[in-house]
């Protein structure tokens, strides 16, 4: 890859129209975005001895979990879990491996995290193109037949058979035309945006004791008895945590909106870090609208600021406590919801709903942030001796283009679904499965469209996926 990258210097400046550049480089298959689902996408469909080209805008494979530091990967929280794709189960046992004895269930360091799923990458034999950021598409009678990429030195020109949208926010399907949904049906505004980061620094022993003396341990708890130190305070209900912030709040040490949403836990193997799933905000939510995007990161750094100088002066162990880490990118939970040939619904996970040839299966509730019920928390609920909801391949599948499938969190599912399935461990399923499913219809000279969702989870099964 790097000789070809040197070796052509053709790119496009902003006097060139991209559609008449050479064709820079090209793949059967080419997966947009290395996050949860592409990177997940990618190797699947290398996996099944296929030409894969993975192009991310960033320089690391791993999108929000490791960007914008979003840990732990949570279960499926299905009986005789992990019930997960085949490359989850590797990827996390990299990972447990790495972490050994300091291990905590279904949590990684996010940079350790980023290097196993390029290492993984790399063994599947995916060529990866880092910095390379999808802003156009050539669109020819229904199917995609070339992208253009933002580069340093200019735009360039891929071009691909099938491709895979996994930018999280359906970048790829909207370039090419594809419609989508955003936001809650009655308002249109998305789920909030937050800014996460690690502090490291932070003497556990006196912290962990002194959370232990709230007598409080669902919202604080130093994690002696297992599953490390947590601190928790959120709108909707009590903590022990909370008036201290409320004074904080009251003396001007702290912003009222830090205590609408506020977590704290531990890294495995980082002895004296904590990580913060926080700050959030409910008045930043288009992630597509880059004001908003802007507005996010320098608000969110001085709240991080803020936040660590309440720490310093309410809680003991942070006198040394530096902030080690700030999200290098936004934390977005939802922005768009692409097209696709079916739509998951709030009627078919809350009702646990089956299909045929379904993809991933989960129970994780609906997770909803923001507006009054900031955290709905809404279980499930149906059939006891098959506790969980399934998404089915249809969900993956452009209802607008023939040749493109959407993996991830902006896969074809309503706002209430959508907050469910966004987990990592779904996403890595659904990357999984478009990028299998992407191979067979190769194998087989076929269209996403035209493929059975049972064939695409058969050979994810075959492979080792543990759907029932
Ligand atoms: C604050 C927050 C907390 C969360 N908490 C949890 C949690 O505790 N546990 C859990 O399991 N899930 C959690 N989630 C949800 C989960 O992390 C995400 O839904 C999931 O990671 C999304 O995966 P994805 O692959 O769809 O997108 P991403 O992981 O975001 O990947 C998208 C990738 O596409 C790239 N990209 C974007 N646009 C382009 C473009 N135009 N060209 C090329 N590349 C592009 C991005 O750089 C990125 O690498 C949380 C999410 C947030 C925001």
């Amino acid at each position: 890859m790097t000789d070809k990258l040197r070796q052509d210097s053709q790119a496009g400046s902003g006097c060139v129209k991209w559609e008449e550049l050479p064709v820079y480089l090209n793949a059967d298959i080419i997966v947009c975005g290395g996050g949860s689902a592409g990177a997940f996408a990618a190797m699947a469909a290398a996996k099944e001895g296929r030409d894969v080209l993975l192009v991310e805008s960033e320089g690391y494979l791993g999108g929000s979990a490791v960007g914008a530091l979003v840990m732990p990967y949570m279960t499926v929280r299905v009986p005789g879990e992990p019930r997960c794709s085949y490359l989850h189960r590797e990827l996390d046992r990299r990972i447990q491996e790495y972490h050994k004895e300091k291990h905590i269930p279904n949590s990684s360091d996010p940079v350790i995290h980023g290097i196993l799923l390029e290492q993984m990458c790399q063994e599947s034999g995916v060529k990866i193109l880092f910095h390379a950021k999808v802003c156009g598409v050539d669109r020819q009678e229904g199917s995609i037949r070339a992208i253009a990429v933002a580069c340093k030195d200019g735009i360039r020109k891929i071009a691909g058979k099938i491709f895979i949208d996994g930018t999280g926010d359906g970048s790829l399907a909207v370039l090419a035309g594809a419609g989508y949904e955003a936001g809650h049906p009655k308002t249109g505004v998305n789920q909030p945006m937050s800014l996460r980061y690690i502090i490291d620094g932070v003497d556990k022993a006196p912290l962990g004791e002194f959370l232990d003396s709230l007598g409080d341990p669902d919202n604080a708890r130093s994690g002696k008895a297992g599953g490390g130190l947590f601190g928790c305070v959120v709108a909707r209900k009590d903590s022990a945590l909370k008036p201290i912030f409320r004074q904080a709040v009251e003396k001007g040490d702290l912003d009222e909106q830090s205590m609408a949403y506020w977590t704290m836990f531990e890294i495995p193997g980082r002895g004296d870090a904590v990580a913060f799933n926080n700050p959030e905000f409910f008045d930043l939510t288009d992630a597509c609208d880059p004001l908003q995007l802007t507005e996010l990161m320098m608000r969110g750094r001085a709240f991080i600021y803020r936040e660590l100088m309440f720490y310093k002066k309410y809680f003991p162990g942070f006198t040394n406590a530096y902030i080690s880490n700030i999200s290098l990118v936004p934390g977005i939970r939802e922005s768009r919801r692409i097209h696709t040939k079916y739509e998951l619904t709030a009627a078919d996970v809350l009702g646990q709903r089956k299909f045929e040839g379904c993809i991933s299966q989960c129970n994780y509730p609906v997770d909803v942030h923001g507006g009054e019920r900031l955290f709905q928390d809404d279980l499930p609920e149906g059939n006891p001796e098959k506790p969980w909801y399934e998404i089915p391949y249809d969900c993956l599948v452009s209802a607008d283009l023939d040749n493109l499938l959407v993996a991830g969190r902006c896969i074809g599912a309503d706002f209430v679904a959508q907050s469910s399935i966004r987990i990592q461990i779904c996403c890595h399923s659904m990357g999984e499965a478009a990028g299998t499913a992407a191979a067979i219809c190769l194998e087989e000279s076929k269209l996403p469209g035209e493929l059975n969702g049972a064939e695409v989870s058969g050979r994810m099964k075959q492979r080792g996926a543990d759907f029932l």
